[in-house]
């Protein structure tokens, strides 16, 4: 039985307290002290985060990322459960490959691995995939998405949506009317203009959105919309709230803080699905994460190998990683900028990502009892970001640039994934 406390730690309300971990769980807040202590004072502690949309790559890439080391990438980001995305080879469109994926996640160790399942066959946009086999599967898949595409068939759409509804699953839609962004490259504007590259336009996004809102609408089911880009997008989003509709959005780490005046330097690392926008879209983006019109932060880390990133822009992959920064840019957006709470900052990274995918045992109160998943993090700190971290790829949008806050402690079920900025195991 491991037991140990984190001393002095800041809680999302502001307390200060001792948090006495035991056999998995929670012990005691408060004044309580047991087993070996670590200083806390200064660092606030949070429910580990909890990531709603991953790209760990395996099975089928491992050359760009393995279950195993996106595992620790998360870890060292404070993440304690990640939501795998069906984008594999095989894809994750049977029970098989998705309880495949669960059991890789376990041994590896580091966080929960939660598969997200196809929506459709192969993601070709043709057939349903078994959504109901991986449901009932021990994989327990409640969210699908066949992100990197676009379920861009209205009919399917309208039958997986209202498919399933009947077993309290949601539907994360990557929207990207594909017709209007063939060999799109880049944000649709004068940048792209100025450099001749095919523009990425904001309505391409924003018609599947409000599209799949009614959809939701009509079927009386759950839509999440996967990392809104644009102005336009929250303002669809938050009409389809103010109307009722079951709408939850994520907004990406990079979206918050880059623009797509970063492509002039032709650099593909700034390349990503959907494009870098603008500075307006960044403080429409900002405002709705404060407001609650957008619901959580999700990383859309997407490791690709060096050679698919070191060549000419439009021969590049799309993507970029992510998961050993977004804290930090959520400390920037909610707390450095004096707009929001710690409180939020727990709300968008952990409880209601966990929520949303109604994964069991994450995004918990740190309350006496609960099982014990932690992030402990020192807002204080600077870190200039260089490299990939821990992730088999370095495909980082952030290098060169000095990040807030730093991942000191995680602790995964009971036990230190993370400890002092470390691995520790
Ligand atoms: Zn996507």
């Amino acid at each position: 039985m491991t037991r140990f406390t984190l001393k002095g730690l800041t809680l999302a309300d502001g307390s200060v307290a001792n948090i006495v971990v035991s056999d998995g769980r929670i012990q005691s807040i408060g004044s309580d002290v047991a087993g070996e202590e670590f200083d806390c004072s200064g660092l606030v502690g949070l429910p580990g985060f909890v990531d709603l949309h991953t790209h760990l790559r395996e099975p089928g890439f491992e050359q760009s990322e393995t279950i195993l080391t996106g595992s620790r990438a998360a870890a060292l980001g404070g993440y304690t459960a990640v939501h795998a995305m069906a984008n594999t080879h095989p894809v994750q469109d049977t029970a098989g490959v998705v309880e495949q994926v669960k059991t890789l996640g376990d041994e590896a160790g580091y966080v929960q691995v939660q598969p997200i399942g196809a929506v459709t066959v192969g993601l070709e946009g043709k057939q349903l995939a078994e959504l109901g086999a991986m449901a009932g599967s021990k994989a327990q898949v409640k969210v699908f998405s066949d992100d990197g595409k676009c379920v861009s068939d209205p009919l399917l759409m309208r039958r997986a949506l209202a498919y399933v509804k009947s077993f309290g699953g949601v539907i994360a839609q990557h929207a990207q009317e594909p017709r209007l962004t063939e060999n799109a490259q880049m944000n649709e504007g004068p940048v792209a203009t100025e450099l001749g590259l095919a523009g990425w336009p904001a309505v391409a996004e924003e018609s599947i959105i409000a599209r799949d809102v009614l959809l939701a609408e009509a079927t009386g089911s759950r839509i999440h919309i996967c990392h809104l880009s644009t102005a336009g997008s929250v303002e669809i989003v938050r009409w389809a709230k103010a109307r009722g509709i079951s709408v939850t959005a994520e907004v990406t780490p990079h979206h918050l803080l880059l623009t797509d005046e970063l492509a002039r330097g032709y650099d593909p690392i700034y390349k990503v699905n959907p494009p870098l926008r603008t500075s307006k879209d960044i403080q429409a983006l900002r405002a709705a994460l404060i407001d609650g019109t957008i619901d959580i932060i999700a990383t859309d880390h997407a490791p690709h190998p060096a050679e698919a990133k070191d060549c000419e822009w439009a021969a590049a992959a799309f993507g970029m990683l992510g998961l050993e920064t977004a804290a930090s840019i959520a400390q920037d957006v909610l707390i450095d900028s004096g707009l929001s709470t710690w409180a939020r900052f727990a709300e968008v990274m952990s409880q209601t990502p966990a929520r949303i995918s109604g994964i069991a045992g994450q995004g918990l109160e740190l309350v006496a009892g609960n099982r014990a998943n932690i992030a402990v993090i020192d807002p204080k700190a600077k870190r200039l970001i260089q490299g990939g971290g821990a992730s088999k790829s370095s495909n980082q949008p952030f290098g060169g640039m000095t990040l807030p806050g730093a991942v000191i402690h995680t602790v995964f079920r009971g036990e230190f994934t993370v400890k002092n900025s470390k691995l520790a195991k």
